[in-house]
C-alpha cells in the first residue's frame, strides 16, 4: 500500500487543475485515470480548439438546485486567472463570440500544460488504472488495478455521463451514494432536441436549414443560430435551452428575432396595400431561409394565392407562428452527444469554499459531478477550473 496525501480520481480538466494546486502547495498527490491517454474530453472539446473559459463568467450562468453554490468559487479563480497561466504557455488564443475563448491551435495545447504543470508540482499520475473500490478507515484506500492507495484525502473529478466514448462514468455518483450524499437527479443537457412524431413529420426534409433565432423555454431565453436536424432542433441556441428543459416542458421559438410580431404584421400590411402580386412564401424568403418559409406557409394553411387576397386572418396566424413556434419536445438525444449532465452530487452536501463533504470531512467532489452545469462556451471548463483550484487549496 503506497500512501500520499492526496487521491484524486479523474485526470480530466478540475483533475489535473485540483492536483496541479495541491501540489504546488506541497502535497503528496497520485492522480488516477481509468483511460489510457488523458484529457479525450478536452481534446475534442470546442471542436477541438477547446473553449477554455469565458471572459463573462458569472453564477448567473450555471444551472444547480442551488444557483449561489458556485458564486464563492468563481470568484476566487476567474477567467484571467486561467487566462495567465494560458498566456505564460505562449497557448495563442482568441476570442471568438460572446465572451468565448478558444485556441487558435489545438485543445491539445491546454492539455499539454495541465500535465507539464501536473508535473512540476510532483504529481504521481497512474494512468490505465481502475479504482476497483474505496474503503474508509482513517484513511481512504482506493483499490486499484495498479495497487493500492491510501490517503486522507480523497477527491472525485469523474465528470458527468456525456459522451461514454470519451470515458465517463457513473462512479462519482457512486462514490457519492458509497457515503450517504444525495445527488440532484442527472439528465443530458447541452443537447439536441428529439421532435415528437407529429412535429417530427411537420418538419421533414428540412435538415440542415441553420438560421438565427431566439429559443426559450422555462423563463431562459437564447438568441443564436438553430439548426434543424433529421431528428429535431440543434444548434447553440437550442443547446442552451435544453439545460433548462425538462420532460413534457414546451420549447417556444421566435424565428425572426430581429423583428417584433406587430413590425412583422405592419410589413406584410405594407406589402399587401401596395398590391403585391408576390406569394407570401416568395415575400417571407426574403427574412428567413426558404424551406422555412415554405413549410410555414404550408402549416398555416396559407394558400397559394398572391399576398394582397390573403386574408389578415391567415397572415397573423403565419406572423404568430414564426414569432412563437412552439414544440414539446420528446426527449432530448441523450448522453451520447449531450455536452454536460445535468444535476449531480447535491450542493448542499459539499462546502462552497472548498468542495469538501459536510458528512466525510476529507472527501471532496469537483466539475461536472457536481450538481452545477454551465451554459455553452466556455462555462463548464471554468467551473471545473475554479472548483478544481478550490479544493486544490484546501486538501
Ligand atoms: C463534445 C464536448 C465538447 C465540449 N466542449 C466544451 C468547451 O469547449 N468548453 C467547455 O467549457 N466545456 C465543454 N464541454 C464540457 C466539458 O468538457 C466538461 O464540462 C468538463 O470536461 C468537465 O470537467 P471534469 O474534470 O469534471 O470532467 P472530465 O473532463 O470529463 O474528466 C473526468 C475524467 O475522469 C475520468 N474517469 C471517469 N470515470 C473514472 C473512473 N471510474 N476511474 C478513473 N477515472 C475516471 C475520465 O476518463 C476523465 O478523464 C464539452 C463536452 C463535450 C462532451
Amino acid at each position: 500500500m503506497q500512501i500520499f496525501d492526496v487521491i484524486v480520481i479523474g485526470a480530466g480538466a478540475a483533475g489535473m487543475m485540483c492536483a496541479m494546486q495541491a501540489g504546488r502547495r506541497g502535497r503528496r498527490i497520485i492522480l488516477l485515470e481509468h483511460a489510457s491517454v488523458i484529457g479525450k474530453k478536452l481534446r475534442i472539446s470546442g471542436g477541438g480548439r477547446c473553449n477554455f473559459t469565458n471572459l463573462n463568467a458569472g453564477p448567473e450562468h450555471y444551472v444547480s438546485a442551488n444557483p449561489d453554490f458556485c458564486r464563492s468559487a468563481l470568484s476566487r479563480y476567474t477567467p484571467e486567472d486561467f487566462i495567465a497561466l494560458v498566456r505564460a504557455h505562449g497557448i495563442a488564443f482568441h476570442e471568438k463570440t460572446l465572451g468565448q475563448l478558444f485556441c487558435d491551435h489545438s485543445a491539445q495545447q491546454i492539455i499539454d500544460m495541465l500535465v507539464e504543470q501536473c508535473r512540476t508540482a510532483g504529481v504521481t499520475m497512474r494512468l490505465d488504472c481502475r479504482v476497483r473500490t474505496v474503503e474508509k478507515t482513517h484513511h481512504f484506500i482506493a483499490k486499484t488495478t495498479q495497487g493500492d492507495y491510501a490517503a486522507p484525502s480523497l477527491v472525485i473529478a469523474t465528470g458527468g455521463l456525456s459522451l461514454p466514448k470519451a470515458g465517463a462514468t457513473d462512479f462519482g455518483y457512486r462514490i457519492a451514494k458509497q457515503f450517504g450524499l444525495r445527488i440532484i437527479e442527472t439528465a443530458p443537457a447541452l443537447d439536441a432536441f428529439v421532435f415528437a412524431a407529429q412535429d417530427a413529420q411537420c418538419f421533414e426534409g428540412l435538415a440542415g436549414v441553420s438560421m438565427p433565432a431566439i429559443v426559450s423555454c422555462n423563463g431562459a431565453s437564447f438568441r443564436e443560430a438553430i439548426l434543424l436536424t433529421h431528428t429535431g432542433l440543434s444548434g447553440p441556441a437550442a443547446l442552451q435551452a435544453s439545460l433548462y428543459w425538462r420532460s413534457g416542458d414546451m420549447v417556444h421559438v421566435d424565428l425572426l428575432p430581429e423583428t417584433t410580431l406587430e413590425a412583422l404584421m405592419r410589413w406584410f400590411a405594407q406589402q399587401q396595400s401596395s398590391g403585391s402580386r408576390a406569394e407570401i412564401k416568395t415575400l417571407l424568403a426574403e427574412r428567413v431561409p426558404q424551406r422555412i418559409a415554405e413549410r410555414f406557409c404550408e402549416l398555416h394553411r396559407v394558400t397559394k394565392k398572391p399576398l394582397a387576397q390573403q386574408s389578415a386572418e391567415a397572415i397573423t396566424a403565419l406572423c404568430r407562428g414564426l414569432k412563437d413556434w412552439r414544440f414539446t419536445p420528446r426527449s432530448t438525444v441523450g448522453y451520447r452527444t449531450a455536452e454536460v449532465t445535468r444535476g449531480g452530487v447535491d450542493t448542499r452536501e459539499l462546502s462552497s469554499k472548498t468542495m469538501e463533504s459536510h458528512k466525510v470531512p476529507g472527501l471532496y467532489f469537483i466539475g461536472e459531478v457536481v450538481d452545477v452545469t454551465g451554459w455553452l462556451g466556455g462555462y463548464n471548463f471554468q467551473w471545473a477550473w475554479a472548483s478544481g483550484w478550490a479544493a486544490g487549496q484546501a486538501v
